[in-house]
């Protein structure tokens, strides 16, 4: 049997050895669910809705465990895989009382009684990237699943663990067998197949742009349902105006939160030239307070990179002769370590600068006025997230408006809210998660007109 051995990525030791579903038990597992699916969908609402409060509560009694997993196995700091594992528990928790609120409408016709339900697809398949191997899990299963459809998880080859026992937690919750099921495996074998099923109605996938345009066309063959979350190279806009010291100040954690792996790092600072030197000799001090090492200590901000490719990939940004304006620490000895890495100036041409870099690498660059804020914010094919810091109102709406991208905050780094809309502008995605709306993406709208004339 093919295995997959998770690796630490802070000290390189052996954590695990998990079984790589193959091609077939793939197919086994689309047939349980297709038959589960006949009686989840069937199930009253007000008890799926207490199926999916128990699953919240089998998780929110393992918080520490799941915490644990990601501590080592993917070299989450703790406090961060504690927040993590909450917010699957909160996921649930907040998409059980949808089951019971999943209205559709009456609308006025002539001759008769016209109404639409939300019916379930069927059989959801969810691939999910190794950066937050549990949040990006929930915000996929919790709605699918409230909304009666089943649900088959493909974890990333790298970080399996969590999900896997998440999984076993909704067993011993009581959500029946086969409605949530998690295949360990290759994204091209599992995943490919998840894509391939006819059986399959929808997917939703996380990860690179370049594989998310390969499950749109893979789609595209059965007009199968997609939700994409890809890339992004999101600008924190910082204007002359702002609270210089709070943006500075928050900058480092906006970049280099999760070691950078996130698709909404803001990795591209803009800065209104005016202020740059000021901006500068701000953030030196806040990057080098950083504190990386450890993910098992609580005072850890920062762990190490997934693998040691991954690190390799990101150090290929940072050449000699790159121009380094500073940079933080990072432990010497085993493990997948980079320090928080700051370029400036940087050329426009730069792939530090146009690419998604995923690591602890920020880019500053300066700006003149508003108008060439927003066009180097747009100037990318990304669109996920970003900041804007200014104490002006008008500007701040103005620029919020004109950026192209999913997520703004404005004087904060928000990171993501389960209860508003989330997904990218651009090659960043297609459709949106989590939010009130979210089950819309899991349903399909039928409508049904009742003649009342005889
Ligand atoms: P990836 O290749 O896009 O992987 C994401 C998920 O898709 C994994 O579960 C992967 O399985 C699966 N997958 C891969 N090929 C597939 C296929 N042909 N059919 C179906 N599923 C498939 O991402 P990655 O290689 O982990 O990371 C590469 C880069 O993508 C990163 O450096 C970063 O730039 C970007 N990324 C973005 C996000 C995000 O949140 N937007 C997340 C992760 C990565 P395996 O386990 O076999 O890989
Ligand atoms: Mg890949």
């Amino acid at each position: 049997m093919s295995e997959f051995t998770v690796v630490n990525p802070a000290s390189e030791e052996i954590v695990a050895a998990v079984a790589r579903t193959t091609a077939g038990e793939t197919d086994a597992a689309i047939e349980r669910a297709v038959i589960a699916q006949a009686a989840w969908r069937a199930v009253a609402p007000a008890d799926r809705a207490g199926l999916l409060r128990a699953f919240a509560g089998a998780v929110d009694a393992h918080i520490e465990e799941l915490a644990g997993l990601e501590v080592a196995g993917a070299g989450h700091p703790v406090g961060q895989a504690r927040w993590e594992a909450g917010q699957v528990r909160d996921v649930l928790t907040y998409y059980s009382a949808a089951p019971e609120r999943a209205c559709g409408r009456q609308i006025p016709v002539a001759g008769g009684l016209d109404v639409t339900f939300a019916e379930p697809i069927g059989v959801v398949g969810l691939i999910v990237p190794w950066n937050f191997p549990m949040p990006i899990l929930s915000w996929g299963m919790a709605p699918a699943l409230a909304a009666g459809n089943t649900v088959i998880a493909k974890p990333a080859e790298m970080t399996p663990l969590t999900a896997i026992r998440i999984g076993e937690l909704a067993l011993e919750a009581g959500i029946p067998d086969g409605v949530f099921q998690v295949l360990p495996g290759k994204g091209s074998v599992v995943g490919q197949r998840l894509v391939d099923h006819p059986a399959v109605g929808k997917i939703v996938f996380t990860g690179s742009t370049e594989v998310g345009r390969e499950i749109m066309a893979g789609c595209a063959r059965r007009v199968k349902r997609v939700t994409l979350e890809l890339g992004g190279k999101s600008a924190n806009i910082v204007f002359a105006d702002a609270d210089l010291e709070r943006a500075a100040a928050t900058a480092p954690q906006a970049a280099f939160d999760n070691a950078g792996q996130d698709c909404c790092s803001r990795s591209r600072i803009l800065v209104q030239r005016s202020v740059l030197e000021k901006f500068m000799e701000l953030l030196e001090p806040a990057v080098k307070a950083v504190t990386v090492g450890d993910p098992a200590s609580a005072a850890t901000q920062m762990g190490p990179l997934i693998s040691a490719a991954h690190r390799d990939r990101v150090a290929s940004y940072v050449p000699d002769g790159a121009p380094v304006a500073f940079r933080g620490t990072a432990p010497d000895g085993p493990g997948h370590w980079y320090p928080p890495t700051v370029l400036a100036p940087v050329r426009m041409d730069d792939p530090a600068y146009t690419e998604e870099v995923f690591g602890p690498v920020v880019t500053v660059t300066p700006f003149e006025d508003e108008a060439a804020a927003v066009a180097l914010a747009n100037d990318t094919p990304y669109g996920l997230s970003g900041s804007i810091w200014t104490r002006d109102v008008g500007r701040a709406i103005r620029v919020a408006r004109a950026v192209e991208t999913g997520n703004l905050s404005v004087n904060s780094h928000s990171s993501v809210r389960y209860s508003t809309p989330f997904g990218g502008f651009k090659q960043s995605g297609l459709g949106r998660e989590l939010g009130p709306d979210a089950l819309d993406a899991f349903t399909e709208v039928k409508n049904v007109f009742i003649a009342t004339e005889g």
